[in-house]
């Protein structure tokens, strides 16, 4: 198999109608359309979990950065379990979690909180895999890295479900992408907006009245 970069879901890309899909009813008024189903997320995270096991072959801490990691967290690590239970080579992992702030609504407050980092002292000389939700403008994560490495890990490496492609961007690119999205705000898949829809399957695009109703 050659590595994958990323899927590109283009600007003009015909999303699904929420018809389409199992919703819950308490969003089907806040979306616009459905941009990824969890099932093709899915088969992604497979392919990216095949690419990390064939990168990897000694231990590793998978760091999740909550809240909106730990559904990508969860299907990447029962990926890369199963794939280590049945092949020849194996590597060991350990996992870890923090958490990251820097959003208000659908705005960057242009402040990025790291939160436990205490216990980031535990990360010297280990690998690190950093799984994250989404890259928008990249600040947070640049951000995060810098923090992250002042503990001396010897290796890093980040894996985000999504990127998206925005002229914010500050350029950064993590080593692991899923998908390259359209410059929307997306929610599901335990991607929120001020805490609300965690509880959707879907990554979907939130309408205005979404933003209005959860606006903090
Ligand atoms: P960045 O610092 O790259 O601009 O933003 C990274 C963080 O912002 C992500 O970890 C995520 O918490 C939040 N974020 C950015 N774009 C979106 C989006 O479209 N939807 C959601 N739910 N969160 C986003």
């Amino acid at each position: 198999q050659s590595r994958t970069t990323s899927i590109v879901i283009p600007d003009d890309y015909t999303s699904y109608s929420l018809d389409d899909f199992c919703v819950p009813a308490h969003y089907y008024d806040d979306l616009k359309c459905v941009l990824l189903p969890k099932g093709l997320i899915l088969d992604r995270v497979q392919r990216l979990a095949e690419d990390i096991c064939h990168d990897i072959s000694s231990p590793l801490v998978a760091l999740c950065v909550l809240k909106g990691g730990y559904q990508f967290f969860t299907d990447l690590l029962d990926c890369i379990k199963n794939h280590n239970a049945t092949s020849e080579k194996s590597f060991q992992m350990q996992v870890d979690f923090i958490k990251v702030k820097s959003y208000m609504n659908d705005q960057s407050t242009g402040v990025v909180n790291i939160m436990g980092s205490d216990n980031l002292a535990s990360l010297k000389g280990k690998s690190i895999l950093i799984v994250e939700d989404i890259i928008d403008t990249g600040n947070t994560m640049v951000k995060l890295l810098e923090t992250i490495k002042k503990f001396e890990p010897k290796q890093v490496m980040v894996a985000s479900l999504l990127l998206k492609r925005t002229k914010r961007s500050n350029g950064y690119r993590p080593n692991y992408t899923g998908f390259e999205i359209p410059d929307a705000f997306v929610v599901g898949y335990a991607l929120d907006y001020n805490e609300y829809f965690r509880d959707l399957n879907h990554v979907c695009i939130i309408n205005e009245r979404g933003k209005k109703r959860y606006a903090a």
